[in-house]
């Protein structure tokens, strides 16, 4: 039986299937709408967002809102937005490799009942997972690139940002690509 978006939330929530669990307070299933054509993916949910249940709420997720309102875009109107592991690392450290494993089919499932047109990754470890292993941020963000009719882009992590400002213009300036992107194909 294919999944709805309920019943693919009900499950995950549910989920134990890595070590997460077992210091998660909440499983960050994802936000947004659900017919959206725009999906950012980051890593994995920080200390703000496991309290909360949503994905960059934090002072990360109150600076990604402010250049997603920069071009139009916002979790409530017109993108979805969800990690690549659904529980946070404690500490906040990477995500380890069979944690990634293990928690993809959920995101696999969210990217096929979405269908985006196009997907950004917030950050080395999302842009590594999706993009190509040797993805590297400072020299690719930016960068659209074609995978089986969907556009790929890598851009900072907000995190990232608010330790090292110096990378807001860059930042700044891959979101209007995204804009312009999304003009260009009438999304
Ligand atoms: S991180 Fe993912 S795979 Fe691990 S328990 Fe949480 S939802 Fe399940």
């Amino acid at each position: 039986m294919p999944y709805t978006w309920e019943t693919l939330k009900t499950e995950c929530l549910a989920c134990r299937n890595c070590e997460l669990c077992e210091t998660r307070h909440n499983v960050v299933f994802g936000v947004g709408k659900t017919d959206a054509k725009v999906m950012f993916i980051g890593e994995g949910p920080g200390e703000n967002e496991d309290l909360q249940g949503e994905p960059f709420v934090g002072r990360g997720g109150q600076l990604l809102d402010k250049y997603l309102a920069h071009i139009d875009l916002s979790r409530d109107e017109n993108i979805y937005i969800a990690n690549i592991v659904k529980c946070r690392p404690p500490k906040n450290r990477d995500p380890r490799e069979e944690e990634q494993a293990a928690c993809t089919p959920w995101l696999r499932e969210q990217v096929k009942l979405l269908r985006p047109k196009i997907i950004v990754c917030l950050g080395r470890i999302a842009a590594q997972y999706i993009i190509r292993p040797d993805f590297r941020v400072t020299k690719e963000h930016g960068v659209f690139y074609e995978r089986n009719g969907t556009l790929l882009m890598g851009t900072y992590h907000p995190a990232a940002l608010l330790r090292n400002p110096a990378q807001k213009p860059d930042t700044l300036s891959d979101f209007c690509a995204l804009r312009e992107k999304i003009t260009e194909l009438g999304l």
